[in-house]
């Protein structure tokens, strides 16, 4: 069974990375368009690539800014792209929505790794039959099959990895989860990046639930452990 070839929009305006890095997308089967300004990318972006590449500074503008645009209306995997050293830069981006990040100096077949990783996640097939059931705790509401979280009857605007691990979480209700299994379950066991990620994350979930971390009502730190969901009849 053949598959259509991905899309790979890549935007970078340094040549010195473009240049290589397009042409190992390539001889790896991607189809790849290169983008160097946030007006090009926004431009590219309207063809629905597969996944966007996306550097943080660019000529005119900021890599956040096309990060942000992207979300209003897609859900097309992103990985940031990011110097070394800017932790920050990775915070935002993740809370803006990105999927990943990588960090500058990286090679080919990292950057080639860790799009296969978020391409992988994002079209895993549907989960088996009970798994789609929505759970329901207190006045909050998930809905896996929709991938919809409401709050007194509310939406709530979560990313997709706020999404995937309020779902475990709230699965696990009543049990604590080790940060380890969050880690594992929601990104790479092996990505060094991800316990300050697991905490952003975290904490944008309290922010959107309005949920007090000093007095939780629904999600509560396990010092050293991991976190707790409270259960059905607690919340
Ligand atoms: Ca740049």
């Amino acid at each position: 069974m053949s598959r259509p070839r991905r899309t790979i929009l890549l935007v970078e305006d340094e040549t010195s990375i473009t240049e290589p890095l397009a042409e190992a997308l390539r001889s790896e089967g991607f189809e790849t368009q290169v983008a160097g300004t946030v007006a090009e990318a926004l431009e590219l972006a309207r063809t629905a690539p597969d996944l966007v590449l996306l550097d943080v500074m660019l000529p005119d503008g900021s890599g956040f800014d096309v990060c942000r645009e992207l979300r209003q209306s897609s859900r097309v995997p992103i990985i940031m792209l990011t110097a070394r050293g800017e932790e920050a830069d990775r915070v935002v981006g993740l809370e803006l929505g990105a999927d990943d990040y990588v960090v500058k100096p990286f090679s080919a077949r990292e950057v080639i790794a860790r799009i296969r990783a978020v391409l992988r996640r994002v079209n895993a097939p549907e989960p088996e039959h009970g798994a789609n059931v929505a759970v329901e705790i207190g006045e909050l509401r998930l809905d896996p099959g929709r991938r919809e979280v409401t709050h007194r009857g509310k939406a709530l605007e979560l990313s997709r990895k706020e999404f995937d691990l309020l779902e475990l979480l709230m699965r696990n209700a009543g049990s604590v989860v080790s940060r380890e299994r969050l880690i594992s379950e929601v990104w790479d066991t092996n990505w060094f990046g991800s316990t300050k990620t697991l905490d952003v994350h975290v904490s944008g979930i309290r922010r959107k639930l309005r949920d007090d971390p000093s007095q939780p009502r629904y999600l509560h730190t396990v010092r050293g452990v991991g976190f707790r969901f409270a259960a059905p009849g607690e919340a």
